[in-house]
């Protein structure tokens, strides 16, 4: 088994489901005691909080890169960013850190393959939503995107931060969520990705009124396929 380096924390209310689905995963593949190889570098969020508010992208990816540096050091085979957004980072990480990048965008394209997805909606960040970074590289593989409008997108996006990644999941926000992919269905859109990792926590997938992938599902998927795989997939 290969070990994973995970940069968490970002918020840690997800960072827990990584630990546990992949340790799932491993235990139910390998039986017995057997549990998942992972090295976690959980960041005070806050400061990456500040670099997101500034826009300070170069920041963040000095931040995110020390971060990736640190697990490779530290004996990480590959690592992956356990938040969508932050994978704005990761061309930085790819370019300067000499060690695999399990990249999440790519993880939910093989699994909407796998599910015959073909027309995604996409809930996560304004910038993952509106930015481009992310659903380009959807499109790239073969899945088109839909977006809520601009004002809709904000809606989302303040939630996210205001409630979401402080561990708070109201009933009133699920419905505005659920609400919101009722009209992304209207609009043509076959199934949704909840690409923030905190999501899934509010309106679980299997609630959602249309098919849905939960990011952090498809991302565990990826790695745990690549930490278990006989021969190293090429990445
Ligand atoms: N966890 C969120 C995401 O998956 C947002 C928090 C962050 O990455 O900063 O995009």
């Amino acid at each position: 088994m290969r070990r994973i380096g995970l940069l968490g924390g970002m918020s840690w209310h997800s960072s827990i489901e990584y630990y546990t689905k992949i340790n799932a995963a491993v235990a139910e593949r390998l039986g017995g005691h057997h549990s998942a190889q992972i090295l976690l570098d959980s960041c005070n969020f806050s400061e990456i909080r500040d670099l997101q508010i500034a826009e300070d992208w170069a920041g963040a990816d000095a931040a995110l890169t020390a971060t990736a540096q640190r697990l490779k050091d530290g004996g990480a085979d590959a690592v992956a960013i356990a938040t969508n957004l932050m994978h704005k980072c990761a061309p930085a990480i790819e370019e300067t850190v000499d060690v695999p990048l399990i990249h999440m965008v790519d993880s939910i394209a093989t699994m909407a393959h796998e599910r015959g997805y073909s027309t995604m909606a996409v809930l996560g960040t304004r910038w993952t939503m509106l930015d481009g970074f992310y659903t380009d590289r959807l499109e790239a593989r073969g899945i088109a995107t839909l977006v809520p409008d601009e004002a809709t997108c904000l809606d989302v996006d303040q939630i996210i931060w205001d409630e979401l990644t402080q561990g708070k999941f109201t009933d009133a926000s699920r419905a505005r969520y659920v609400e919101i992919m009722n009209d992304l269905k209207a609009r043509g859109a076959d199934a949704v990705t909840l690409s923030c990792t905190e999501i899934g926590l509010l309106v679980p997938p299997e609630t959602a009124p249309l098919p849905a992938i939960d990011s952090v599902d498809a991302h565990v998927a990826a790695i745990v396929e690549w930490m278990m795989a006989e021969e190293l997939i090429p990445l």
